[in-house]
């Protein structure tokens, strides 16, 4: 196949990834057997599966892939080995001219896509081919031992792709399938895909009108709806409580900073890939005008100094630094705790966007702490009890936790050595009392310090990597930092940079598909939808619901004609946790009948006394 890689990257392909390269093989096969005349053209593995791109004047559709598989699965059985065969590029080129590569025996139509691809090999590379039963392709491998291997299999989907993704060259079909070891695993895969189309973030987030991404905003510039936007509220309010029972102070800082600034701190010009590109002062964008400047000159002058200019923050942390340096400090007033829920803005591929967990803009749960040496052990202990208390409200409890460490051979590291073994033990010691898996990683400690990162399972069993909490000796030296300690000296701080959920952006499409929308009271953009009967009792339910949004409760009235069983089933689509039903005789008795999204029980009581227990329910966060 023509994924063309090194030997040593060959080598690293992982025993799955063998079997699925192996299993299009397979798939190529059986489509040669159906359609003869089918040119295929590359087929290397892929995240969760494989794929092949052919022409083929048959146009696939998902009626066939019954028919294909059938034919794989003879493929299967005949269980030929794969057997790999070293040839000249000669050879090479009179097999593909034949049309013998990429085919079964019998056609005479050449390889179109197999010689312009031998043309790309390099001359001193070999040429190897695969040959299982009397299908052979050009192709570097590795494979499996026989086509037997690849039982567990299923076709995906099929899509239209360009030859080398070039729109200017000939249009293809993509043939997706996957497999795995055994069929356990295969429907397990399939379950979970299933699961995961139901709660995907992006569709929900639509349908729930939580959020909204506008080609003419920009890709990966997350729009929160009024509904989005009050989740995010909920969340905020709530960590916001917990810093302030931590004794993090709140602070505020603009979404630029000078050039100046991140060139202290390093950032600047040396991610400049990762950030967007730099504004100038208005002066110089004047000046460089009269001198007919091109954008290139405008940019390297930035990048060296020539001119200022300002930077959208890629980080709070120079911000913060500023605000801790704004002051002398004693260290009676250590640790400094400066918390900021602050926007940041960093340059991703368009490629890699995708609705809320890859994005351009978004804004952290962002902390910063300055303290002594000897107080990284509790600090750090106090980032991960917010963790734990935040994970925990929110039903996530399994989670792992990965400790990054200096390499003890290497030298490149700031700060020393004994606060180094100070901190990697504080780090984790923390990390032992939240009684979770962890695992220690040497050599991957940033230069500047080691730190902890965060995999949140979610209830299908997917892995969520969150934020983290790091560990600093670089920047307080950078910035010049101190504080004056007790022997009236002045001492160089250590810093604490923690973004536990990452951004409010990913964690929040984290919890749409962790609760599949279905948020629990305290979170939920609605919490009560009142539901008159009939137009009789529209009256009776603004009343109620005036009554229910005095108590603070987020509260809306269906007031369309529809019938009532049309209603509720609407209510339950907007996930909305508590349903109140107002008809004649609950308007004359003077109570309510509620409903819960998630049963059909209907309980009936005076209003002010659900009011007062959805109260506590929304008090005590439960779920
Ligand atoms: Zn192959
Ligand atoms: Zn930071």
């Amino acid at each position: 196949m023509i994924e063309r890689k090194t030997l040593d990257e060959r080598q690293q392909m992982t025993d799955l990834e063998r079997l699925r390269h192996s299993c299009a093989h397979v798939m190529a096969t059986a489509i040669c057997r159906l359609w003869p005349d089918v040119q295929l053209a590359a087929g290397p593995p892929v995240e969760n599966g494989f794929y092949y791109d052919m022409d083929l004047a048959h146009r696939i559709t998902p009626e066939d892939f019954p028919r294909i598989e059938e034919e794989m699965k003879r493929v299967v059985k005949d269980n030929d080995p794969f057997e790999r065969v070293t040839i000249s590029r000669d050879e090479a080129l009179a097999l593909a001219k034949a049309g013998r590569l990429g085919a079964v025996a019998g056609r005479e139509v050449t390889s179109i896509f197999k010689l312009d691809l031998l043309d790309s090999i390099p001359a001193d590379e070999e040429i190897s081919i695969f040959k299982n039963g009397d299908f052979w392709d050009l192709c570097a491998g590795p494979h499996v031992g026989r086509t037997g291997n690849c039982k567990a299999f299923k076709l995906m989907s099929i899509a239209s792709s360009y030859y080398k993704g070039d729109k200017d060259r000939a249009s293809l079909q993509r043939l997706y399938g996957t497999c795995f070891k055994n069929s356990t695993e295969l429907q397990d895969h399939l379950t979970r895909l299933e699961e995961a189309k139901k709660r995907d973030h992006r569709r929900l987030g639509k349908e729930l009108g939580l959020f909204h991404i506008d080609e003419a905003v920009g890709q990966g510039l997350i729009l929160w709806k009024p509904k989005g936007a009050l989740v995010r509220r909920a969340l905020q309010e709530f960590i916001t409580e917990q810093l302030d029972k931590q004794g993090y102070s709140q602070v505020y800082t603009p979404h630029i900073g000078k050039l100046e600034l991140y060139r202290t701190s390093g950032h600047f010009p040396y991610y400049q890939e990762s950030q967007y590109p730099p504004i100038a002062e208005r002066d110089v964008l004047e000046r460089l005008a009269d001198e007919n400047a091109t954008c290139g000159e405008l940019l390297n002058g930035l990048a060296s100094g020539a001119f200022e200019g300002y930077l959208l923050k890629p980080m709070n942390c120079p911000h913060h630094i500023k605000i801790y340096a704004s002051d002398p400090h004693s260290y009676r007033d250590l640790p400094v705790r400066l918390a900021e829920f602050g926007t940041v803005y960093r340059w991703e591929q368009s490629g890699e966007l995708g609705g809320m967990t890859r994005v351009r803009g978004f804004t952290q749960d962002d902390a910063h702490l300055f303290c002594t040496p000897d107080q990284v052990a509790a600090e750090v202990a106090g980032c991960l009890d917010l963790v734990k208390k935040v994970l925990g409200t929110l039903g996530m409890n399994d989670y792992r936790v990965r400790l990054s460490l200096r390499d003890p051979e290497s030298d490149k590291y700031v700060g020393d050595a004994e606060n180094w073994d100070k901190a990697e033990a504080a780090l984790r010691a923390a990390v032992q009392t939240l009684g979770v898996e962890y695992t220690e990683e040497l050599g991957e400690a940033a230069f500047y310090g080691p730190k902890i990162d965060f995999v949140v399972k979610d209830v299908i069993g997917r892995e969520w990597q969150l934020g983290t909490v790091q560990v600093d000796y670089n920047l307080p030296v950078r910035f010049d930092l101190t504080y004056v300690g007790a022997d009236n000296q002045t001492h160089r701080p250590v810093m604490i940079h923690r973004a536990p959920f990452g951004s409010l952006e990913r964690f929040t499409g984290l919890l749409i598909e962790h609760f599949e929308g279905k948020f629990p009271v305290w979170l939920a953009p609605e919490q009560v939808r009142v539901i008159p009967i009939s137009e009789k009792t529209l009256e009776a339910a603004e009343a109620a619901a005036a009554q229910l949004a005095d108590a603070g409760i987020r509260v809306a009235v269906d007031r369309t004609n529809d019938k009532i069983g049309a209603k509720i089933r609407l209510a339950r689509l907007d996930r909305v946790p508590y349903m109140i039903v107002l008809g004649a005789r609950e308007v004359e008795d003077g109570t309510v009948s509620i409903r819960h999204r998630d049963n059909e029980d209907l309980t009936t009581q005076p209003l002010a006394d659900f009011i007062a227990t959805l109260r506590e329910e929304i008090r005590s966060r439960s779920l």
